[in-house]
């Protein structure tokens, strides 16, 4: 392997692809972001997402671990105060079927922290590793032809330069220009879709309260069998003793960016819990709000040309609804394709190399992809959805079926966190187990409030300042 690769972005898809590619022997990785990438972990301008609850799967997680040897980002996460948290016994979650109850037995872990943290962990991973470098520049579009992408073109403060690369890689995320740059080449063809809920993010930070530092990761999900805007809240513990908590709402469901609101909001959901949880702590930040959060997919992969040496990853390929928490985990798993890929081809050129990651990426972000889009189609006046066909009707009706069980029934349950947990495909669901569980249904009647521990039921009261 030799040569210069040039990937655009220093986020997540941008940062592990740039590990991959050193680690495949590329004598010169440069990653360019636009924004001012700071030395720890803050929020910047270019993630605005990093404002809002952002879970990090299993899944994700290992394939970080596995794409940025030598180091162990789950200890370096955990030092820097993220959160374990067990979806089998961690959690209090109530679905749209009913609060979830929880297990002795030990589930799948997820991590908690800022967006922010994950980030800075894992460039600064990256960087301490590898020869990787990392400039401040915007890249506004492609050199090269129709055949082949030979470089980026870079905005800097002396006008526009080229840079040449015998690989890009886009990971410049959701706002990628990547369509109009393939036809700057000359490509054009590439079909878009876009499926736009109108769901909007709302979120604050809190001080946790004294004596509700153990208290569980609790989320109230949206309904989306019930014909109404989704609305949902988290509570999700995060580094330095603070709580990120996140509202969503869908069309006509949206959270508002005022305090009061923002409260009101969170009492008015089927539970309260989220609402009085809050109504006593200290806030540390005022609400933020987001709208960007529409699913879109370029099919990218299905274009009838494609040029050697361009590799596109991470949001860049497709976005979806964050509520299943799987985006970070598809852009590690997109950098994990571009491994593999590269440890086949015989160097950077290798014909066809640029079109087999992508084809291989595309199927990682196709499986979130179905089930953020399968629910977001059935929330009133959703945007470009279509009508639901037979087939996504019958899906629909058995992941409500399983939601339902796993209320109660163990083998439900485990089906569910195994594939949100991202370690298995969702083909887990229709293990014959967890199919019997779906048609015998709850084993137990519903639970009528939170599985709350004689403590923490405490905690809960003596927070409450709503009276509900
Ligand atoms: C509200 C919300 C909540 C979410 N919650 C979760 C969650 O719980 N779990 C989860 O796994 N995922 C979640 N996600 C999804 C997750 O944030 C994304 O999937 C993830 O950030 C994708 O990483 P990326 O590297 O592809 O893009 P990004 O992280 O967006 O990085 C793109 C980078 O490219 C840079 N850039 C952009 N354009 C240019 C350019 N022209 N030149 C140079 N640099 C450029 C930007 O500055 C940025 O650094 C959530 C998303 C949202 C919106």
């Amino acid at each position: 392997m030799s040569r210069r690769a040039v990937v655009v972005g220093a986020g997540l898809a941008g940062m592990l692809a740039a590990a991959v590619l050193a680690d495949a022997g590329v004598e010169e990785v440069v990653v360019l972001d636009r924004d001012e990438l700071p030395d720890g972990p803050r929020q910047r301008r270019g993630l605005p997402q990093g404002r809002h609850a952002h879970l990090l799967m299993p899944g994700g997680l290992t394939a970080m671990e596995e794409l940025v040897p030598g180091v162990s980002l789950r200890k370096r996460l955990l030092a820097a105060g993220a959160h374990e948290i067990s979806l089998s016994s961690g959690m209090l979650a109530h679905t749209s079927e009913g609060w979830l109850r929880r297990w002795r037995r030990e589930g799948p872990v997820m991590l908690t922290c800022t967006r922010a943290l994950v980030d800075w962990t894992v460039r600064a991973a990256v960087l301490e590793h590898t020869g990787v470098e990392v400039r401040r520049a915007a890249a506004v579009g492609l050199t090269g032809s129709a055949g082949r992408v030979r470089g980026v073109r870079v905005s800097g403060p002396d006008g526009e330069t080229d840079l040449a690369a015998d690989l890009v890689v886009d990971a410049s995320g959701r706002g990628t220009r990547i369509v109009s740059w393939l036809e700057g080449l000359g490509l054009s063809g590439v079909r878009t879709r876009t499926v736009d809920s109108g769901l909007v993010n709302a979120s604050r930070v809190y001080r946790v309260p004294a004596g509700a530092e153990r208290f569980p990761l609790t989320i109230v999900q949206a309904d989306p069998y019930v014909s109404r805007p989704g609305r949902s809240a988290m509570v999700m513990p995060v580094e330095g003793d603070r709580w990120l908590v996140s509202c969503g709402g869908t069309r006509g469901g949206e959270p508002p960016a005022d305090p009061e609101g923002f409260l009101r909001y969170t009492l008015d959901l089927p539970d309260p819990i989220v609402g009085r949880l809050i109504s006593g702590a200290e806030p540390l930040t005022d609400v933020h709000l987001s709208r960007s959060t529409s699913n879109v997919r370029h099919y990218l992969d299905k274009a009838p040309h494609w040029p050697e040496g361009l590799v596109v990853l991470g949001d860049a390929l497709g976005t979806f609804n964050p509520a299943y928490g799987q985006g970070m985990s598809v852009a590690a798993f997109g950098a994990r394709v571009l491994g593999r890929e590269l440890d086949r081809a015989t160097g950077l050129d290798a014909p066809g190399l640029a079109r087999r990651v992508l084809r291989g990426a595309a199927r990682t972000v196709d499986a979130a992809w179905a089930m953020a889009v399968g629910q977001d189609v059935l929330y009133p006046g959703t945007r470009g959805g279509g009508r639901p066909g037979i087939a996504d009707r019958a899906v629909t009706a058995y992941t409500r079926r399983m939601t339902r069980a796993a209320t109660s029934s163990y083998a439900a349950a485990s089906a569910i966190w195994d594939v949100t947990s991202m370690r298995t495909p969702p083909t887990r669901m229709f293990h014959p187990a967890a199919v019997l569980a779906a048609l015998t249904g709850p084993p137990l009647p519903l639970l009528t409030g939170p599985p709350l521990t004689p403590g923490e039921r405490e905690v809960l009261a003596g927070l409450d300042r709503t009276g509900v």
